[in-house]
């Protein structure tokens, strides 16, 4: 396979914070549209390509996981997201050309890579919380921590991830919101449940607490592999989740944005809108914070919409991470 030429050759370390911002592109811009239909399950399939001046759109759906360990999953029909190229997430060591269509998670900007294996979970244990970064597990595993303003649907979505409907609510046991929660995933890697933000009744300090051990543990954390910071996308985007994501861009911490809720399509009173145009809303008020795109993807704990898709990015960002 022939590389990129602006893929760095330098060493990659294994510290977290080098993943993305070593390797995030910033491809030149091109008039190709890109239509991010692509389910798991179509795999032998490629997604659409068509100039940006059409406004026709692909067609691709399908209810089935290609995760194979669980039951058929009922998803949604979608309207086809239209991506532009320079707006695609590219995953390190992956080719992208316009002779060969990329291979789109369906719901995302994410474009899958020959590291996308391994994705379907077997086995979820609580392992431990932990107060500060210096007391998480220590077998070098790699991990992904979930964050979120409270309410966001951070327990709804881990659950939803592990198929298991209690699992998150060890992390919600009284005392353990303001943790560090590691659940150890296949005994080989670890999802990570951190405190959730912005919640209203916090007294001042402890608030202050929270964001001081967790903004330690994402810059010291080495087996960080990505933060998955989660969005409400039935609402329009709120002050602290845009300063949240700016902190995370500004100091260089891999993140995937995860929207939530996306089966809200209600459009509200005073000028509500539908998740799609929250999602681009957001990607827009970050966007300067970063050098380039993040990926991102939309889900549902209620459809179970994207739980495929961010168990293939996360094995692709994983197997990566582990080979280098
Ligand atoms: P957390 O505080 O971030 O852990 O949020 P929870 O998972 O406890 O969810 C907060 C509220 O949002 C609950 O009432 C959930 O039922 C609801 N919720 C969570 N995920 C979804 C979702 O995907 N769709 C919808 N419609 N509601 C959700």
């Amino acid at each position: 396979m022939a590389f990129l030429t602006h893929f760095p050759v330098a060493p990659i370390h294994h510290h977290s914070s080098s993943l993305f911002t070593r390797f995030f592109l910033t491809p030149k811009p091109k008039t190709l549209l890109i239509f991010a239909t692509l389910s798991p399950s179509h795999f032998s399939s490629t997604s659409t390509i068509i100039p940006s001046s059409s406004s026709s759109s692909s067609s691709s759906s399908s209810s089935s996981s290609s995760l194979e360990t669980f039951q058929e999953i009922s998803l949604p029909e979608e309207t086809p997201l239209q991506i532009a190229q320079e707006k695609l997430f590219i995953p390190p060591d992956t080719e992208i050309s316009s002779e060969k269509s990329p291979r789109i998670l369906r719901g995302s900007n994410i474009v899958l890579s020959k590291y996308a294996r391994d994705a379907q979970i077997v086995s979820a244990e609580f392992v431990k919380s932990s107060v500060e970064t210096d007391a998480c597990p220590s077998d070098g595993s790699p991990e992904f921590a979930l964050v979120g303003r409270s309410n966001v649907g951070k327990s709804s979505l881990l659950n939803s991830i592990v198929k298991r409907k209690k699992l998150a609510l060890t992390s919600k046991k009284p005392g353990k919101t303001q943790c560090i929660n590691h659940f150890r995933i296949n005994d080989s890697w670890y999802l990570v449940d951190l405190p959730g933000y912005g919640y209203a009744s916090a007294p001042h300090e402890l608030k202050q607490d929270w964001n001081k051990f967790t903004k330690d543990y994402f810059l010291n954390r080495s087996t960080l592999v990505s933060v998955f910071l989660l969005i409400d996308a039935s609402i329009p985007a709120k002050k602290i989740d845009l300063e949240y994501a700016s902190w995370l861009g500004q100091n260089q911490v891999p993140m995937t944005i995860v929207f939530t809720k996306c089966d809200k399509r209600k459009k509200k009173k005073n000028g509500g809108k539908h998740p799609e145009e929250n999602v681009q809303d957001f990607q827009e008020l970050i966007s300067k914070y970063f050098d380039s795109v993040p990926p991102w993807i939309m889900t549902s704990s209620l459809t179970n919409q994207g739980r495929d898709e961010i168990l293939l990015h996360m094995s692709q960002l994983r197997n990566y991470w582990l080979n280098h």
